[in-house]
């Protein structure tokens, strides 16, 4: 009884953790900690609760044995070599996820085991050879103001606390993919910690590991290693920002909605504007607390302003409606982005996307009107004169119809892992809900399959792994098609023990052709300390906690007496648009500025 008693106030005081199946003492955790640049967070420490969490709520209840902070390349390697040195007898390691921004919509950057957190790993500088260093931990935001400081930029999406691990990792599309292709494709090397616990780097004329290099362009993070640094080709000169950012909004209404879908639906099709332009067709919540949606063309032009002012004037002037507010803005990317941003409350999200390979049909059109029915038809409304509902807010749903092709289909379907080079469209469907509130959560995941029911037939079953969906059924072949064997193959080649696993990870090939001898032949580099890294830590992680709080800089626009005022004003613009835009250091600050009609919040992108 005795000894019983002494055991378990034992066990008590080095506290024990469990983490699949792997038993982790308290003392091992805090000699990790000591042995790194960073620092591992336990569930007793005071900042747990924020630190283990991801972007959004859907998985708040996953909670990890620890999180642990890297801040450098050697706190990578050592972490990878303490799972290894924590296998279990029969070999299995704990569980443990990687995340960078953690804005994995399906939680696959979340872990019982143990997170490893990259937003430590902030490196980000331009080369003597005009590459740029880009560290997985690197936010599209703090990323957006550092290229446009120093004149260059790289395809990325509009959510400014998204970083780059995840989101190269996935392939990477935007607003500019048409002009400037997928983030990958402007990827020269790649840093990379192997399940082995080494580092190497990685590039396409790679004798060793070229295979690998070709699967993380797109083959999903966590799978294959844990990179720690990309290096970017850098875009000639022209490609830089800024350039014409629009957002302009209706009140939602079906006949409405018809009328500007097959508008923008024609003029996306119009080839005569060249690469230069996407427009997304959206769908968004005015607010959080009512039924209220806005139909939204949401885009950006790359060309030259004065053409792009043209070219938004002549798709207004096709549209019968005033729009309720509008924005057409000359801004740089840093500036789209901000504006792209808002206060957010925690919510919880589910979200799946699917590609078209074809035209759009009015029937796809329709159907995305019977689902926001759907989704108004939520009976248990909160009420907007009611204090406490409000604090729940709704259900909601966002998405967007996205025009993909222009330089995204310069490269073959096997050039890099991200397969769906010849998509005509990306589709993108969100339902956003409090997790505690009224039902929510199963009202929506029922809306979210019955809503992919409903369009995939008129779009196509492949989907687009940084919108990932865990409904997915045959996700192997939505995700990657083709590529997936050949994904399978890395998978045997570099992780043959399954330690990079989660839900949908690639799994083993039928027949491994490696053998544990020839796998491959470790090149390993030495890894970066944290003082070469040209940002300090601190400081953008600072930052990186205000992304999503920052307002726009530019105000909206509006539009009372439609076509004739913004033709002329837009006319006017283009005119001194055309005599100062030589140099466009300032031109984040000039703007076109009309007055709201009413003073509806827009809500924006990030209600996903
Ligand atoms: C509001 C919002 C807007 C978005 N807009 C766009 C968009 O415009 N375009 C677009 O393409 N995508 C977009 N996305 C999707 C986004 O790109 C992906 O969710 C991306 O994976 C997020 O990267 P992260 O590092 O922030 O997330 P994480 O959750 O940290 O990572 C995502 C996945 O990659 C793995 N991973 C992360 N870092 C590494 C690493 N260093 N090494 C290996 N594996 C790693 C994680 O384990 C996880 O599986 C958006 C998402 C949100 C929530």
């Amino acid at each position: 009884m005795l000894y019983s008693i002494l055991f378990l106030i034992f066990l008590k005081l080095i506290r024990l953790h469990n983490a699949g199946g792997v038993t982790i003492s308290s003392t091992d955790w805090s000699a990790l900690a000591d042995s790194l640049d960073g620092d591992v967070m336990l569930p007793t420490d005071d900042n747990y609760d924020t630190s283990y969490r991801a972007w959004t709520a859907t998985y708040d209840d996953v909670k990890p044995e620890a999180v642990v902070y890297c801040k450098s390349e050697s706190d990578v390697v050592t972490v990878m070599n303490f799972i290894l040195e924590h296998a279990s007898e029969d070999g299995s390691v704990m569980d443990f996820a990687v995340r960078s921004g953690g804005h994995n919509l399906a939680g696959w950057s979340s872990s019982d085991g143990v997170v490893i957190d990259l937003s430590g790993l902030n490196q980000l500088y331009v080369s003597e050879d005009n590459t740029a260093i880009v560290g997985p931990g690197v936010s599209l935001s703090i990323f957006t103001k550092f290229a446009e400081e120093n004149d260059f930029t790289l395809p990325h999406g509009d959510c400014a606390s998204v970083c780059f691990g995840g989101f190269l990792n996935g392939g990477g599309f935007g607003l500019i993919s048409r002009t400037f292709g997928m983030g990958v494709d402007w990827i020269k090397s790649i840093n990379v910690v192997l399940p082995t616990g080494e580092l190497i780097q990685t590039s396409q004329e790679d004798e060793y590991y070229g295979d690998l290099f070709w699967a993380l362009r797109g083959g999903g993070g966590g799978n294959f290693g844990i990179v720690t640094q990309y290096e970017m080709n850098i875009p000639q000169k022209e490609l830089k920002s800024p350039g014409l950012y629009l957002e302009i909004s209706w009140n939602y209404d079906s006949n409405l909605w018809g009328e500007i879908a097959s508008t923008w639906n024609s003029f996306v099709q119009d080839q005569s504007y060249g690469n230069h332009f996407a427009v997304y067709l959206r769908i968004t919540p005015v607010t959080y607390i009512t039924k209220d949606y806005y139909i939204q063309l949401h885009g950006f032009w790359t060309g030259e302003q004065v053409d792009g002012l043209m070219v938004v004037a002549k798709l207004l002037d096709k549209i019968s409606v005033t729009p309720t507010q509008a924005k057409v803005d000359y801004v740089s990317f840093e500036g789209w982005i901000e504006s792209s941003a808002s206060d957010r409350l925690r919510y919880s999200s589910h979200c799946s996307s699917r590609f078209a390979f074809d035209t759009l049909s009015k029937g796809f059109f329709d159907a995305i009107s019977t689902t926001l029915e759907d989704m108004i038809s939520y009976d248990n409304y909160a009420d907007p004169t009611d204090e406490d509902e409000l604090t729940y807010g709704n259900p909601t749903e966002f998405l967007f119809i996205a025009p993909a092709g222009g330089a995204i289909s310069n490269h073959a379907i096997g050039d890099t892992a991200f397969p769906w080079r010849d998509a005509t469209y990306l589709f993108v469907v969100c339902a956003r809900y409090m997790n505690d509130y009224e039902n929510a959560y199963d009202f929506v995941e029922k809306w979210i399959v019955s809503t992919m029911d409903t369009v995939e037939p008129f779009l196509s079953d492949k989907s687009f792994i940084n919108f990932p969906d865990n409904n997915l059924v045959n996700w192997q072949n939505a995700f990657y098609g083709d590529n997936y064997a050949r994904l399978q193959s890395v998978k045997g080649k570099y992780d043959p023990n399954n330690i990079f696993r989660f839900k949908f990870s690639i799994e083993q090939p039928e027949t491994n052709i490696y053998d544990s001898t020839s796998r491959f032949k470790p090149k390993s580099i030495s890894p970066k300390k944290v003082h070469e890294f040209s940002i300090e830590n601190e400081q953008v992680m600072q930052q990186s906690s205000n992304d999503d709080g920052k307002k726009g800089a530019s105000s909206a626009v509006i539009v009372t007496s439609y076509v004739i005022a913004i033709t002329t004003i837009v006319l006017l613009i283009a005119v001194i648009f055309k005599l100062t835009s030589k140099n466009c250091k300032n031109c984040k600050t000039r703007h076109t500025e009309y007055t709201p009609v009413n003073n509806q919040q827009v809500s924006s992108y990030n209600t996903i």
